[in-house]
């Protein structure tokens, strides 16, 4: 592509997206009136001041991150053929790691393309949209998809809060046969439910499955809770691991309803009682009736939705940590988890290790991990690891 538009950066700035990492800043961009003019997500040639080519960006005038280089080779042509490959090269890595096409296929950035999340449930594919450049390649993106998978149906939820910091509006559609039905998944062995046309995200989190996998393998013969349950990721495959009595808590019908459906078509429905109700409520309840569990999930919404919540977002996982570490049975185990993408690692240990020792208990950390290998991070955007899961020993 020899036609692009041309967008310049400001004097030293291109030292660091030499070095590899993807984006530009709008204060680092010479945001001259050509530059201004650009449509949202215009396909531009990158250049340092100097003129050297630094690549294919996405270039959006309006907002925060206003380039995202998408190819390091400024003279690529980003077309349907282009995002086949990327896609392919997507779809064979998660096929490795976890065959059978129930998985995240596209994590933006680390899959190179930026913005762009696809979910996959068999064949149906749950599209994001959350950058303008990723929205401007049009059917392209959806030609490529189909053309790699042959999917059923494409949903596609533009509906996350990020689009609004690219000035993108909101919609849902659906590409293919309509949605009639919650789709069925696979995991760990397990039968789940999710309803992308209006479960959280795009219907399921497959970032907690090596968490639930491992939290699940200690439950045999166990007492278990799974407070914020959402579809039974972590309360059902514990039942299908020999859980002998599953406790699954969430404040919304809808999610409950998922689980049930997990827990019948895993033949568990005896081992789990589900109960509507808001978590910190419960929890507190649970402890002045003075009830105790084997192994706690507290796996919550995030907390922080934004910088300014962080301070609030972190006491509310030391209450949270507090509140469930009351519950563990002596010698059990407590799984906490927080998905704030403000939420640093190490504070979020911190608060965890102070609300265990606030509720009177000594504990070892049994396992540090983040989110499943089919969310791969870009190694010069780290902290986009934004899920933390901590598994703890409570004497
Ligand atoms: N553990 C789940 C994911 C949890 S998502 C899994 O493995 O897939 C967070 C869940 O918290 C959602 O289902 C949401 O309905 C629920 N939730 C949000 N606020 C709540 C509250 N105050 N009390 C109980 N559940 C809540």
């Amino acid at each position: 592509m020899t036609d692009l538009p041309v967008v310049r950066l400001q004097p030293q700035r291109h030292k660091r997206l030499r070095m590899g990492h993807p984006w530009a800043f709008s204060n680092e961009i010479q945001m001259d009136n050509a530059a201004k003019a650009l449509a949202r997500g215009s396909l531009v040639r990158l250049e340092a001041s100097h003129g050297e080519a630094l690549g294919v960006a996405m270039f959006n005038p309006h907002t925060l991150i206003a380039a995202r280089i998408i190819d390091r080779d400024a003279t690529a042509t980003i077309d349907a053929a282009w995002i086949a490959r990327h896609i392919a090269r997507a779809r064979d890595l998660r096929e490795l790691l976890y065959p059978g096409g129930n998985y995240r296929l596209i994590h933006a950035e680390a899959d190179g393309l930026p913005g762009l999340i696809v979910d996959r449930y068999g064949d149906t594919l749950v599209v994001q949209r959350n950058a303008a450049g990723i929205e401007k390649l049009g059917d392209a993106l959806f030609e490529a998809l189909e053309k790699e998978l042959s999917p059923v149906r494409i949903v596609v939820r533009d509906d996350s809060a990020a689009r609004q910091l690219e000035g993108l509006g909101a919609s849902e559609s659906v590409r293919g046969t309509p949605l009639d039905a919650p789709l069925r998944i696979q995991e760990s062995g397990a039968t789940f439910f999710a309803d992308p046309r209006e479960g959280q995200k795009t219907g399921w989190f497959f970032d907690q499955r090596d968490n639930r996998a491992f939290l699940a393998n200690l439950c045999a013969g166990k007492r278990v809770l799974d407070v914020y349950c959402y579809a039974g990721g972590f309360g059902v495959l514990a039942a299908k691991r020999g859980a002998t009595a599953v406790k699954l808590v969430d404040s919304s019908q809808t999610a409950l309803d998922l689980a049930k459906l997990a827990a019948d078509a895993n033949g568990v429905s005896a081992q789990c009682i589900f109960e509507k109700a808001d978590a910190f409520e419960f929890l507190e309840s649970q402890a002045r009736a003075g009830v105790v569990y084997d192994v706690v999930s507290a796996d919550p919404p995030a907390f922080a939705k934004s910088r300014k919540d962080v301070p609030m977002a972190l006491k509310g996982y030391r209450k949270l940590a507090r509140a469930a570490a009351k519950l563990v049975a002596p010698g059990g185990i407590l799984f906490v988890a927080s998905c704030s993408h403000n939420i640093e690692p190490g504070p979020f240990a911190e608060e965890v290790a102070r609300g265990v020792s606030e509720a009177g208990r000594n504990a070892r950390i049994l396992r540090v991990a983040g989110a499943a290998a089919d969310h791969p991070l870009h190694p010069h955007l780290p902290e986009s690891a934004y899920l933390k899961a901590l598994t703890l020993a409570l004497d």
